[in-house]
């Protein structure tokens, strides 16, 4: 293999078994000194964005969101390295991210160090590489001196991964977020041009990636939290899924946002210096990746030619929403569901099979747990994908 050129982008990789804070703080010093500390990010006396995973309030040992202790971690070493003022934002799927951050167990650290929880208004961006003319953005995060990304590593029905570049899927605000999944999510390959165009403007100083628990499973809410013991840090974050996709032992072009970069965005990552312990050495044993069997992997041709097809091929093939008992029928799922392929039918929500584009949000943002995802539709069984 040639060696990575000295500009390069940097991962720097770390071990980290657990959430105490006499372990994280420390190892968190340990994961930033290869790239410089964080004070070779951290403006002095600039305003700092902390985006963490805060997809919806859920407690820290569902591992839905970043953990607290990671934020705690990285607020400090932004204040220890001049910071002016810190905030922590995102736009959850349900809730505002006050009372996300609430539930999530963010709001201790943030009344220890003076932390401002904030929540994003959407300004518009201009995106010619993209078939949309304009996107948009969290105003405080395009304003912030530096972004520092904190995902969280998690199963996604969708887009296999959340990773570095998926979190900053959540800088575009609110309900604006859903119409993109609708007008997008059809056609993986192209959501994740979309997804890869917000991350670009966003472009943080850096990110810190929480794999010290992860999800796995049914993820990035319904999943089951799994130790996968590591910390993954960057400047680019491409490089640094790229090299958690190493870590799993996951062709880095599995991954949609990689592999859409590849012919459509920053190719920089292609050529990243690992700094740490060898990728297979942390690799967490038996991680369960959600099958993807959908229309859109093989590059969404049918979705935009044919479309009468595709609603009829993705009826049998691409795994279905189906509501468990845990569903108590609030009518959620009804309400943010992009396509309106959801009626509520005696208190219980009901899928319209043609009408579902499968973006699974309703799956994501459930409050609940209450919508699964059935493994295979009727075709690909009769085809023995199933
Ligand atoms: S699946 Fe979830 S969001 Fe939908 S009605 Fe049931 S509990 Fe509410
Ligand atoms: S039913 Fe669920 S998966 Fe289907 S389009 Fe609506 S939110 Fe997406």
């Amino acid at each position: 293999m040639a060696e990575a050129g000295a500009g390069a982008p940097r991962v720097s990789l770390l071990a980290c078994g657990d959430y105490r804070p006499d372990t994280v703080l420390p190892a968190m010093r340990r994961l930033l000194a290869p790239l410089g500390g964080m004070e070779a990010f951290i403006p002095r006396g600039g305003r700092v964005v902390l985006k963490p995973n805060l997809v919806m309030g859920r407690p820290p040992e569902r591992a839905v969101n970043t953990h607290p202790e990671i934020v705690r971690a990285a607020a400090r070493l932004a204040l220890e390295a001049g910071a002016g003022r810190v905030a922590i934002g995102d736009s959850p799927g349900v809730g505002s991210a006050s009372s996300a951050a609430r539930a999530a167990g963010y709001a201790a650290a943030a009344e220890e160090m003076g932390l401002e929880i904030i929540e994003f208004t959407p300004v518009g961006i201009a995106t010619p590489e993209l078939p949309f003319p304009r996107l948009e953005a969290a105003r405080e995060l395009l304003e912030a001196d530096a972004v520092v990304n904190l995902p969280k590593l998690k199963t996604h029905s969708q887009m296999l991964l959340t990773l570095a570049v998926k979190n900053l899927f959540g800088g575009v605000p609110g309900a604006r977020k859903l119409q993109w999944h609708y007008r997008a999510g059809r056609d993986r390959p192209l959501f994740a041009r979309v997804v890869n165009a917000a991350a670009a403007r966003i472009r943080p100083a850096l990110s810190i990636l929480d794999a010290v628990i992860g999800m796995d499973g049914a993820g990035p809410t319904a999943g089951r939290a799994r130790p996968a013991g590591f910390l993954a840090a960057g400047t680019d974050p491409w490089a640094v899924d790229a090299a958690v996709m190493d870590v799993l032992g996951l062709e880095r072009e599995k991954l949609f946002t990689l592999a859409a970069a590849i012919g459509h965005g920053p190719r920089e990552w292609l050529d990243l210096r690992l700094a740490g312990p060898n990728p297979a050495d942390l690799r967490p044993p038996d991680w369960d990746i959600p099958e993807l069997r959908t229309l859109q992997m093989h590059g969404g041709f049918v979705e935009r030619r044919l479309p009468f097809l595709a609603r009829r091929l993705r009826s049998g093939i691409a795994p279905a929403p189906l509501p468990n008992a845990l569903c108590n029928g609030c009518g959620h799922c009804r309400d943010i569901c992009p396509a309106k392929a959801i009626r509520l039918a005696g208190g219980r929500p009901a899928v319209v099979d043609l009408d579902c584009i499968r973006c699974y949000c309703c799956h994501e943002l459930c409050p609940l747990g209450g919508m699964d995802i059935r493994p295979a539709g009727l075709l690909a069984r009769l085809l023995g994908l199933g």
